[in-house]
């Protein structure tokens, strides 16, 4: 870390480009405060008096300056810019963010780790989330990726208890490797996204030297009413940058905020961080004979039978201000879609189209939508929901009831149409594919036609590092599970396995 970067002088240039003094400090009510430094009290030495409103003020406000953090992507980073359409895509959607090339829509954008807390190391193995916030003229539009297009799990039921073993063991309190391995290898659906994770993408070079991807299927629908089932991919123009292990272990002694200190700083140089934005497309009738389910989260579509198509570019040209306002609180939901653009049936994006928004509303309450950074302001929202806590924005004296005779706000065509009918059939049940679907063909094209020699032997390496800690049982299930990836692969985890091994059967 240099001594002086853009990070460390924020405060000498807050001094330096203040126009006007903020003036004098006042209570949370607007009065003026005399003095700062004492508290009220009977006498020099005390004791306190009950009356000192100013001390109650400032005190009840900082007993409540934490909000709850994020149960995943505690840590991150945000930054704001702008979409632009490059190519028309009008043909796909007729959402209103692609409406013609040369249209900027504002964006904001949450990059962070998954699992650890929020003072947690920056240079970590782990899925980096990239959320992305489009505030369009039709609302907001969130596309909540991550810097992988793919899952370690295809069913939402899964979730609550797959983050568990990626975090803390609830007796010690540390995080624990029998839960990590014993999980993952129960279920083999994991594997694909296991593999991407131990491989040179596990640990990105901060945030802007990696891709993102929207990872599950969306539908667009274009202004006839037909509908193509989509992925969308951003594709860094910094450049896939990668960290040794080696360097990622120092930077998490050295300076464990670095990825969030890299994206700062390179903004505030004016070096503004971009991706080109794709997506792939398939038909309704190639869904139907599609070879792979293509709503499978734990699936890539491959590129040569689906080829990128590119769309504009992601430009990050703004820090924050004020970190707790625009980054803590910034709230991202794949329910918040606009006319154009629906929900696939993936049942990981069905499971999050509920899950995000039910934690925002506990984390900041039922108008969370109400919170500047979150409020789609390039709207006037008109509804007929009102009050709760914090509602800033309660629609003054129109109507709260529909339909109404009295001029409150009216459905709308448009939308309307974006939203054709369409049909689905099926008995209910609850299908577990764990063993079911292919868990595997992908996992071996990573392994055999992406992951070069030596990028095979890291990720072997990575593998070994970690899974060593676990119980013998685990490993051996999990050397199981490698071999069905490749035969050699296998081979190479139990050979780099063997010494700990013995260890744990002595036990
Ligand atoms: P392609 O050969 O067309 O694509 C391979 C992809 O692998 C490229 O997109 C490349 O990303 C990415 N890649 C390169 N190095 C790594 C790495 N160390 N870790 C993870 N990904 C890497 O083949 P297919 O489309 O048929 O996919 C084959 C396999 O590639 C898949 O099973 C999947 O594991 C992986 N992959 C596929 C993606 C897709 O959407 N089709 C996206 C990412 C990975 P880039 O060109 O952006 O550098």
């Amino acid at each position: 870390m240099a001594s002086r970067d853009p990070a460390t002088d924020q405060l000498i240039n807050y001094k330096k480009t203040l126009k006007d003094s903020p003036g004098f400090i006042t209570t949370k009510s607007g009065a003026p405060v005399g003095i700062k430094t004492a508290i009220q009290t009977v006498g020099k030495n005390g004791p306190a008096l009950l009356q000192d409103v100013n001390f109650l003020d400032e005190m009840s406000s900082f007993d409540r300056e934490r909000i709850p953090e994020r149960v995943v992507h505690a840590k991150g980073a945000g930054a704001f810019g702008y979409f632009e359409v490059t190519h028309d895509i009008t043909k796909y959607s007729a959402a209103k963010v692609f409406e013609s090339i040369g249209k900027r829509t504002p964006i904001a954008v949450r990059f962070s780790t998954v699992g650890g807390e929020s003072g947690s190391a920056d240079t970590v193995r782990d899925p980096r989330g990239f959320a992305v916030k489009f505030y369009t003229d039709d609302g907001v539009w969130d596309l909540v990726g991550n810097n992988t297009p793919i899952f370690f799990i295809r069913d939402p039921t899964l979730f609550p208890s797959f983050i568990h073993t990626q975090k803390r063991n609830p007796a010690t309190h540390l995080k624990d490797p029998d839960m990590f391995w014993d999980f993952l290898t129960l279920r083999p659906e994991t594997i694909h996204q296991l593999l991407y994770l131990f491989g040179d993408r596990g640990i990105p070079d901060g945030y802007r030297h990696m891709n993102g991807y929207g990872s599950h299927t969306f539908k667009l629908v274009n202004s006839q009413g037909v509908g193509y089932w989509v992925k969308f991919h951003y594709k860094t123009n910094q450049g896939i940058k990668n960290l040794s292990v080696d360097k990622a272990g120092e930077l998490a002694s050295t300076d464990p905020d670095y990825s969030i200190r890299d994206l700062y700083n390179s903004i505030a140089k004016g070096d503004y961080p971009s991706w080109t934005f794709y997506i792939q497309v398939m038909t309704m009738a190639q869904a139907e004979s599609c070879k792979f389910n293509p709503f499978d989260l734990t699936k890539i579509w491959p590129h040569a039978e689906y080829p990128l198509i590119p769309v504009g570019k992601l430009v990050l040209d703004r820090n924050p201000k004020n970190y707790f306002a625009e980054v803590e609180q910034i709230a991202f939901s794949p329910s918040n879609l606009v006319p154009g653009i629906e929900p696939s049936p993936d049942k990981m994006l069905q499971g999050r189209l509920f899950a995000y928004s039910d934690t925002h509303r506990h984390r900041l309450g039922a108008n969370y939508l109400q919170i500047p950074v979150n409020c789609p302001y390039k709207v006037a929202v008109s509804n007929y929901q009102r009050d709760g806590p914090q509602a800033i924005h309660n629609q003054d004296d129109c109507p709260n009831y529909f339909p109404n005779s009295f001029s409150g706000p009216q459905e709308c065509p448009r939308a309307q149409r974006l939203q054709p009918r369409y049909n689905v059939g099926g008995d209910v049940d609850r299908y577990d594919s764990g063993q079911t679907e292919d868990n595997f063909s992908q996992a071996t094209a990573l392994y055999k036609q992406v992951f070069d020699d030596a990028a095979k032997q890291r990720a072997i390496a990575n593998i070994v590092d970690h899974l060593k800690d676990a119980a013998a049982f685990i490993q051996e299930r999990a050397i199981k599970i490698f071999s069905q990836v490749h035969p050699e692969l296998g081979n190479k985890v139990a050979a780099g396995l063997a010494p700990y091994k013995k260890y744990h059967a002595n036990l």
